[in-house]
């Protein structure tokens, strides 16, 4: 099926640049992974975004030379540059595209902007071999159930306040963790005994996650750390899983598939597995390298719009939708 998709003949090489939020990534696909390079910027507080795109510069160019170095290939083998053009952090974007559109214009190579949403779906259909997924994605930022329809994808549920990740991200905070504070809290619930009642909020088909944020943070300190993380992660997935549910009976999709950052939760990953099992349908989850942002998944979308005759790139958008995506590849 990939082979397909790819047209094999027509196999190229793409350079991708992702800097949507905390990693500096860059990749190289050429029909598979020729190198997945980056470095992550980590803090104690919230992600600042001045400091994370200052961050970014200082690691770029080794991060470049490495991937291409892994790849085996020089810049004049690169048939086309792409970029993470959005969402994202405003200042962290601009170091990606940046860059990209400097290399793109000195070698005079097709430049690709890519929605980084997007991205993080084309990877995992690669990395699982899947066709026509009922899509979760859960990141710091976004958090949305997506299913591809007529040349879009069409949000079934999504968040109406913040994101999944930063949710854990800002609890964990409170407990006093360094961002991305999602493994830590993560670590932690797997030994939390008693189950603590917070606010569920699923309005409709859609999810609020700061009042149980809100309930969460007040609750610190006065009870155990492992109980709260462990009541926390429940409601939180007990929540998207419900949704999801209900968007795979209403597509009938076949496939499930768990993607972005919060994808590496092994409680979430056994909660989706059991719900998709219920309704006979597969469940899949890509491997680490490629759920959490990277520069690899930003070259195969590049990839894949070079060969449907996308070759777009526009300025930087921070709130650039997915479902404002016309997917014709
Ligand atoms: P992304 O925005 O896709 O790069 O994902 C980053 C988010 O994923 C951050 O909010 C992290 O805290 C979160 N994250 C990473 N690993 C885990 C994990 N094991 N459990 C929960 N959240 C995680
Ligand atoms: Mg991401």
């Amino acid at each position: 099926m990939w082979q397909v998709w790819l047209h094999e003949d027509e196999a190229m090489t793409c350079l991708g640049f992702e800097s949507t939020a905390h990693t500096i990534g860059v990749g190289v696909f050429d029909n598979e992974c020729l190198a997945n390079e980056k470095e992550m910027y980590t803090t104690i507080g919230g992600i600042h975004p001045r400091e994370a795109s200052q961050f970014m510069t200082s690691r770029a160019h080794g991060v470049v030379r490495t991937a291409l170095e892994k790849s085996g290939k020089a810049i004049s083998d690169i048939d086309c540059v792409a970029f993470a053009q959005g969402p994202g952090l405003g200042p962290c974007l601009r170091v990606g595209a940046g860059l990209a559109r400097t290399i793109a214009h000195y070698y005079d190579k097709p430049l690709i902007g890519v929605n980084h949403c997007i991205a993080h779906i084309d990877v995992g259909k690669w990395a699982c071999d899947l066709e026509d997924p009922l899509v979760v994605y859960v990141s710091g930022a976004n958090t949305q159930v997506l299913g591809l329809k007529d040349e879009k994808y069409r949000v079934y549920g999504e968040t109406l306040d913040i994101g999944l990740g930063n949710a854990l991200d800002a609890f964990g905070r409170e407990l006093g963790m360094e961002f991305p504070a999602g493994p830590k809290v993560e670590k932690l619930a797997r030994e939390g005994k008693e189950f603590i009642e917070l606010p569920y909020s699923v309005k409709g088909m859609d999810l609020v996650f700061s009042g149980i944020l809100t309930a969460a943070k007040k609750l610190a300190g006065s009870v155990d750390d492992r109980d709260l993380c462990y009541s926390f992660q429940e409601h939180l997935f007990g929540m998207l899983v419900e949704v999801t549910e209900r968007a795979l009976a209403h597509t009938k999709k076949k496939e499930v598939l768990l993607v972005g950052g919060v994808a590496q939760n092994a409680r979430l990953v056994e909660m989706m597995r059991g719900m998709a099992k219920v309704h006979e349908a597969s469940f899949s989850v890509p491997p680490k390298e490629y759920n959490a942002d990277n520069g690899f998944m930003i070259a195969l979308s590049g990839q894949l719009m070079h060969d449907a005759g996308r070759d777009e790139a526009g300025d930087i958008n921070q709130f650039w939708r997915s479902d404002d995506v016309r997917v014709t590849w």
